[in-house]
């Protein structure tokens, strides 16, 4: 992997023919007690939170993977449909050089509003208008139609299934638990962008047990949640993050009793 550029919302990176631009969507806070313990607890001893105004901080990514035959974007961000400080994807989009033209499909980790709203424009017509097709998860077809504001999309709506490409090069891996149909894509092989397996980077790479409020399963989140950190370091991916702190992209290492992530550098 080779960092191609860092700059303030958005992260390029490559790996072979393939490039991945981490788009910042914004960032905002959320209460402490979204960290939630073992046994579903609000957790006292945030130490090492990411806090700010008493609150946790939220990144908020998209990403797009460029290749020879297209542009695959996977997530959307917020767009207008939850906070103010949200919605920047456009913005990122215009630094890094990405025209909304040049996406070909879309992929969606699930179907929470921070992934998915991106998609329809304030117009309410398509954002991406020559994605051809929009991947989202068997299990969460049903959500994604129950939202009147999804209706453009729902004729270039793909079910995606574990072990599908929705471009080449990119293969979808079930990761549930956060959402009954979470999905997590391995790009090239050894970068694995997994949505929202970790919400709060400061506490959960050190405590993996650790759970967020808006995990539907918590039991299943953090199973997945351990089984693709150890995966990742056993295969030594590249991970990125949908709520991961700037540049959203790095390497897992195992510390302590738990892990640590690694943000790319420039020029590293
Ligand atoms: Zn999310």
């Amino acid at each position: 992997m080779r960092v191609v550029r860092m700059g303030p919302l958005s992260v390029e990176v490559e790996l072979g023919d393939l490039t991945v631009i981490a788009l910042s969507d914004g960032e905002t806070r959320m209460p402490v007690t979204h960290l939630r313990g073992p046994d579903g607890e609000a957790l006292a001893d945030l130490v090492a939170a990411d806090v700010a105004a008493g609150k946790l901080r939220l990144p908020v990514w998209a990403f797009v993977v460029r290749g020879p035959e297209g542009s695959l974007l996977i997530d959307t961000g917020a767009a207008a449909a939850w906070h103010a400080s949200l919605g920047r994807l456009g913005e990122a989009m215009r630094e890094a050089g990405v025209a909304a033209q040049e996406v070909t499909a879309v992929a969606l980790t699930h179907t929470h509003i921070d992934h998915v709203s991106g998609l329809v424009a304030r117009d309410g017509g398509l954002a991406f208008a020559n994605a051809e097709r929009v991947f989202v998860a068997t299990e969460e077809l049903g959500a994604f139609r129950a939202e009147p504001r999804m209706a453009p999309a729902l004729a270039r709506l793909m079910p995606l299934e574990q072990g599908d490409a929705p471009m080449r090069g990119v293969v979808a891996i079930n990761a549930p638990g956060h959402s009954a149909g979470h999905m997590a894509f391995l790009v090239d092989g050894r970068m694995l962008i997994w949505g929202d397996v970790v919400h709060h980077a400061a506490v959960q790479f050190a405590r993996p047990e650790v759970t967020w409020a808006f995990d539907g399963d918590q039991a299943l989140a953090r199973a997945s949640r351990l089984a693709l950190l150890q995966r990742a370091v056993a295969e030594g991916f590249i991970v990125a993050g949908a709520h991961l702190p700037y540049p959203a992209i790095g390497r897992v290492e195992r510390s302590g009793t738990g892990y640590a992530f690694m943000p790319v550098r420039g020029g590293a």
